[in-house]
């Protein structure tokens, strides 16, 4: 494995300066190769195969969550690479009259991708078409937790692209580990903020630059001119999708105490309506994802049985089975912070729901928490949402509902300290990739005046 990571980046590095002035057409072909190999009939079967084994993932979800997601970047990027490819002009300041000013976006040269096992398609081809279409070489290292779907991206990349342009290489933490020993131009890591830290410590050591997108406890306010029944619906779904394993899913509820009622009743028909219409349990529902893992699915049981034992009261679900990676939509009340559920991303469909009186209590709540990801806000009061958005730092929010932050491609997604460093997304991912050069162009006249002997000579400047 060792030699296999050193002849491949090695080669890449070879290749790089040709890759690197690749035209425009030539890049978006190299995209367009994954756009079709995911439209093929075949392939997209053997996808579904795949992300069920790894998630059971029902095939609407592996459209919407993971390949509809990646053909959306594909459009943008197509509608528009040609623009953020050309010399972006800047103004020019009088002293430097005569010159010319622009930033030319290069590729940064040799680029490692590392993604997680969440949304294994989407967050490792997000990132590479952007990589590709900056004019990166790369190579990336998907999840060996979800590995139905690292192998199916190790097949299609192998059947796409060269060694020397595009590598898959499969594995765990040892293999990304001998990877961060490699002097990469750029890293660009998606999961948790442990493992993020060390990313970074061994990015240091190159001084490679890096992209964090990692996650946190983000948190849904609604306060008491929300929408309960729309908004309760809301989140049932995106506490649920994907089993709950999303960076993106709201971690906890902090709600007005005059609505906490109305809120879980809400929320407890709503389960019903999406997962168990025929009333023979959310565990039979085709349309409901499994814990990826033994090791996640003992994780999130004992969050539960820690807050259990610490007096959290159990208002929906709490059904574990273990046989089957299986864990019910869970709402537990009477939170408090000496529960683990409260110290890390919880990353499953539990749902602690907090109740408050006065808003600055709300505060006071998310700011025990390093800075989210993502902050949610379900309010019809332009005063609490700007209350509540000034005084919570966050990587993004989305207002009266959930999930969305990763939708708009115009919208730069990323967090802030703790949840991430680095943006993704649209033009933001494709400067991730790129080094922005700036060029000063003399035209005509000259710096002359300030050229020694300076004699008397007393700058206005
Ligand atoms: P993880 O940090 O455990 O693993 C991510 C990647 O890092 C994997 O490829 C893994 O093999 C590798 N890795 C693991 N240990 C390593 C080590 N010691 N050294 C180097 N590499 C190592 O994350 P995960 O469990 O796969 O994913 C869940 C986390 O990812 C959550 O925190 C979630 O919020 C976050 N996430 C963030 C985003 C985002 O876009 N911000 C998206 C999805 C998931």
């Amino acid at each position: 494995m060792e030699r296999d990571i050193q002849t491949i980046f090695k080669s890449q590095k070879e290749n790089s300066s040709k890759v690197a002035q690749m035209s425009v057409k030539d890049r978006m072909e190299r995209v367009m190769r994954i756009d079709n190999y995911l439209k093929s009939d075949k392939n997209l079967s053997s996808l579904y195969e795949a992300l069920y084994n790894d998630l059971r993932k029902p095939e609407v979800e592996v459209i919407a969550t993971e390949v509809g997601v990646v053909q959306t970047q594909i459009s943008h990027l197509k509608k528009n690479l040609h623009k953020w490819d050309r010399d972006h002009r800047v103004p020019t300041p009088l002293p430097l009259l005569g010159t010319r000013s622009y930033i030319r976006y290069e590729p940064r040269g040799v680029v490692l991708i590392l993604s997680p096992w969440n949304f294994p398609l989407n967050l490792s081809l997000v990132p590479l078409v952007y990589a590709i279409a900056a004019g990166n070489t790369v190579i990336l290292k998907p999840s060996e937790i979800s590995s139905h779907t690292s192998a199916y991206l190790k097949k299609m990349i192998s059947e796409l692209f060269r060694l020397d342009e595009v590598a898959v290489v499969e594995g765990d933490a040892s293999v990304a580990t001998r990877l961060l020993e490699m002097p990469f131009d750029h890293i660009f890591f998606t999961g948790s903020p442990r493992v993020g830290k060390i990313v970074m410590g061994k990015a240091a050591e190159h001084l490679s630059s890096v992209t964090l997108e990692l996650g946190g406890k983000s948190p849904a306010i609604i306060d008491e001119t929300a929408n309960i029944p729309q908004i309760a619906r809301r989140l049932a779904w995106a506490k649920s999708v994907n089993c709950g394993q999303t960076c993106v899913t709201p971690d906890y509820v902090i709600i007005h105490e005059s609505k906490k009622r109305e809120f879980i009743e809400e929320f407890r028909s709503a389960i019903i309506e999406l997962y168990n219409r025929s009333g023979s349990g959310t565990e039979k529902s085709p349309d409901y994802c499994r814990i990826i893992s033994r090791y996640h699915f003992r994780r999130l049981h004992s969050l539960y049985q820690d807050a259990v034992g610490k007096g959290a009261k159990l208002l929906i679900g709490g059904n574990f089975e273990e046989e089957d990676f299986f864990i019910s939509p869970t709402l537990l009340e009477n939170i408090s912070e000496d529960m683990h559920i409260m110290h890390e991303e919880i990353f499953g469909p539990l749902l602690p729901v907090i109740s408050y009186n006065d808003r600055s209590d709300v505060r006071e709540i998310i700011g025990r928490h390093p800075n989210p990801l993502m902050l949610y806000i379900a309010s019809r009061e332009k005063k609490n949402i700007r209350y509540f958005m000034d005084g919570n730092p966050a990587g993004g929010t989305v207002i009266n509902d959930y999930m969305l932050g990763y939708s708009n491609p115009n919208l730069p997604f990323g967090g802030v300290s703790n949840s991430g460093i680095g943006k993704s997304l649209g033009f933001h991912c494709f400067m991730e990739f790129s080094n922005k050069r700036s060029v000063i162009h003399r035209k005509w006249g000259s710096l002359d005046m300030i050229y020694p002997p300076y004699n008397d000579r007393v700058l206005w400047m």
